[in-house]
This record gives structure tokens, sequence and C-alpha cells, in this order.
């Protein structure tokens, strides 16, 4: 297992992956937002919602790092380093270990040892946590909800943060004697973990490219030039244009987005995650949309092509500066 010194060395030029599976109404959300809180760091987290029911199957993602430029990405994790699992039912409806690399942790709310997980998965070379984090939520908090119990698993394997760092986020999230109860349950939950390390001592190579697998992008679609204008009002008969594609989105931006020729393979990856139809493509002779650059009227700099791009032929440079001051004439 990585030590706490070991996880503040990778967390400088890496980012932590964890991916938490849920229920509805179980409070994955909440687990994975008090992670963040908790984080001495940048980090960000998005759920994703199946059926808003409450018992459906749910997940929530959280990226954390030292560095800001690495946890800047909208989308869900695709290679998560710690999984937690707030019920065991999950184990046999979703793929909890999907992505997941050699030597890292899957967490799960059990009564089963980690040799009974261990069979329910097909990779060996994870590490297996377990916790009876219903029975001491149940003994403690006097309700069946895990979210807050299962993260004093989490330290116990990740050292991400501490219990005190924890503790200090429930009770800015929760009041009083709730706050307590959580604290008290989390200690528990540290205490009880059962480990077990992958017998072949395998560790995760955090060199393992993370970001979702490269895909071209079909060419054949068109840019916002070519579609219909989703919204026109009428003035006098006349037909006006509105919409997005009439507001100077550039202006919002704190970065120079720039564009690399050289490097661009005409993937159009860019182009199909923009939000603001910045990425301009041209229509070849080959009848197909190619990337042509990027329109600083529309690009608002969210950085998106940046993340996204396969062989990095985007960049960003400081729109502003370095300031200047006026010596006035002696
Ligand atoms: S930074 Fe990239 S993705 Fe974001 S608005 Fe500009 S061109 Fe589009
Ligand atoms: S800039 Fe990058 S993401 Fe965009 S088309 Fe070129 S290679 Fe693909």
């Amino acid at each position: 297992m990585l030590t706490e010194k070991q996880v503040k060395e990778i967390l400088k030029d890496h980012c932590l992956n964890l991916r938490f599976h849920a229920r509805g109404g179980q409070g994955g959300v909440t687990a994975s937002n008090l992670c963040v809180e908790s984080f001495d760091g940048y980090g960000v987290c998005q759920p994703k919602f199946g059926a808003e029911r409450m018992g459906s199957p749910t997940e929530s993602y959280v990226r954390l790092s030292a560095n800001y430029d690495l946890v800047r990405s909208n989308e869900q994790v695709y290679v998560p380093h710690f999984v937690s699992v707030l019920d065991d039912s999950l184990l046999s409806e979703v793929d909890v270990t999907a992505g997941m690399p050699d030597g890292g942790w899957l967490i799960v709310n059990t009564t089963m040892n980690q040799n009974e997980v261990g069979m329910t998965i097909a990779n060996k070379n994870l590490n297996i946590a377990t916790i009876d984090a219903t029975n001491i939520a149940m003994e403690v908090l006097g309700r069946n909800i895990t979210n807050t119990v299962i993260l004093g698993a989490l330290i116990r394997v990740s050292h991400l943060f501490t219990i005190d760092q924890l503790a200090d986020a429930i009770m800015t999230r929760f009041k009083g004697e709730i706050a307590g109860k959580n604290v008290k349950a989390i200690k528990r939950a540290f205490e009880e973990t059962c480990l077990y390390e992958n017998p072949g001592g395998v560790e995760i190579d955090f060199k393992t490219d993370t970001k979702v697998p490269w895909q071209q992008v079909s060419l054949s679609l068109p840019g916002y030039k070519e579609l219909d204008p989703a919204g026109v009002w009428y003035c006098d008969n006349k037909i006006m244009r509105v919409g997005s594609d009439q507001v100077n989105t550039g202006s919002w931006g704190e970065w120079n987005i720039v564009w690399d020729e050289e490097k661009c393979t005409d993937c159009a990856q860019c182009w199909f995650i923009c939000p603001d139809f910045a990425i301009i493509t041209e229509k070849g002779e080959d009848g197909k949309f190619h990337m042509k650059g990027i329109n600083t009227f529309f690009c608002k700099s969210c950085q998106n092509c940046i993340e996204i791009c396969p062989v990095n032929a985007i960049h960003k440079e400081p729109k502003q500066g370095p300031g200047s001051c006026a010596v006035p004439e002696a």
C-alpha cells in the first residue's frame, strides 16, 4: 500500500481518480463532494445519475491533484484508482471494477470477507478493502446511510486526506449532533476496515494515460455555419437571427487558445467537445469538414479542447499582461 509520503509525491504530478457506486438515496454524491472538501489541493467531482429513482444505481467521480491543470476535466472518470461501493448488491449488477488499473483499491461496504469479494471480480491484481459500513451506520447514526462511513475506509487505504480534514468538512456540511455522530462513524470505519493486498504486490502505474481512448470523430458533421439557426425573431416580417452564435463568448475568456496545425491529426474531437462552436472547420474537396483553427469571437477558453486533444495540438497562452505603468514625463 502506498504510504502517505508517496501519495503526496504522486499528487504533485498526477491526478488521483475516484469513483463511487451507490444506490439513489445512499449519498454517493455527498461522499464525492466531501472528498473534494477534505482534500488539501485541487479537486472536482461530477455525479452521473441513471433513472432518477430511489435505489437505482448511481455513480459519482472525483479527481484530486496538487496540480490545478490536472483536475480540469468535465468527463467521467474512466480509470479510477480507488473505487468505493456503498452497497454490495451492486457487485452483481454493475461492473464496479471497470477501468481500474492493476494495483487499484476496491473498497466495499459488505459483510463478505475479502476472499469472497475477490471471487466476484475478474482482475486479481486489485487490492480489496471491506468494511461493514451498514452496521456502523445503524449503530452510530441510527440509520442506514453509509456515505460518510465508507470514507473512513477510503482514508485508510488512500491517505488522500486525514480523519481530521474529513471531520472538518463534515462539521461544515452537517451541523450539531449529526455531524458529531458522522465523525465518530468515520473513526470507527478507519479502525475496522479489513485490507487485502493483491498477492503479487502490484502497484498502480501512474504513467498510465487516464484520458478517454482516442477516437476519430466523423468529419462529415457540419459546423455551425452550415446548421439551421435554432432561434429566430421576426421583425417587420424579416427573420432576425438569435442564439449563441450571436454572442461574443470569446470576451469571457482569460486565455488565448492556440492551435498547432503541424501537430493536428484532424481527429475532430475538439470540434465535438467545444461548447461554443469555436472550432473552425471548412469543407474540403473531399466533401468533409476539416479543422482550420479557433474562432476567438466564440472561444471562452474553457480548455475542454486542450484536455481532449490526443496529440497536444492545442495550448493556452495568457491573454493579459505583462502590466505596464506609464512613467510621467520629467
Ligand atoms: S477553449 Fe477550446 S473547447 Fe473551449 S471554447 Fe475555446 S475552442 Fe472551444
Ligand atoms: S486539434 Fe487535436 S483534437 Fe482538434 S482535430 Fe486536431 S488533433 Fe484532433
